[in-house]
């Protein structure tokens, strides 16, 4: 999946990797990182994408993911799940709303951040040269997230609004 306005993409495939040797050596408990809130799993349920990629911990079930969507402009929106579907169309109207992707297992509740990005018509102008002021930032913020913090903040904001 690709949107033209995609920028400032973020990935915790590393973290991710890192977390699972954890959990495959024993050091991290299995019920520490299959920990998907009841909300969570209902947005995976009515919201997310299914994907045929196998949850790397229980290996029965396949993985779904849920975009979880924050940003000034969306109000009262913000934090919720939306349908993969609905998010180029939310890109050609706002100017920039952030998007967690958080994949969940349905089955054993196994969650993890995998990626974060901006979306909107902002885009447009700023895959011009000289309009990535803000992008080294915001990269550095990422890499700088240990485990699945982030994930457990957008969790933590989703809950607080809602
Ligand atoms: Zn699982």
């Amino acid at each position: 999946m690709r949107m033209r306005t995609q920028r400032q993409v973020v990935d915790y495939s590393l973290q991710k990797r890192a977390l699972l040797r954890e959990v495959y050596s024993g050091r991290v408990g299995v019920y520490e990182v299959c920990d998907a809130s009841p909300y969570l799993k209902n947005a995976a349920r009515f919201h997310g994408e299914p994907t045929d990629v196998r949850c790397p911990v229980c290996r029965r079930e396949n993985l779904t993911h849920v975009h979880y969507i924050y940003g000034d402009e969306l109000k009262q929106s913000a934090g919720q799940a939306r349908k993969l579907a609905e998010l180029p169309v939310l890109a050609m109207t706002l100017r920039e709303f952030q998007v967690y992707v958080v994949e969940v297992c349905r089955g054993c509740g196994w969650n993890h951040l995998v990626q974060q990005f901006l979306l909107g018509r902002d885009g447009l102008a700023a895959a011009e040269p000289g309009s990535t002021r803000r992008a080294a930032g915001q990269v550095a913020a990422g890499g700088a997230a240990e485990r699945d913090s982030s994930a457990r903040e957008a969790r933590r904001r989703r809950g607080a609004e809602g």
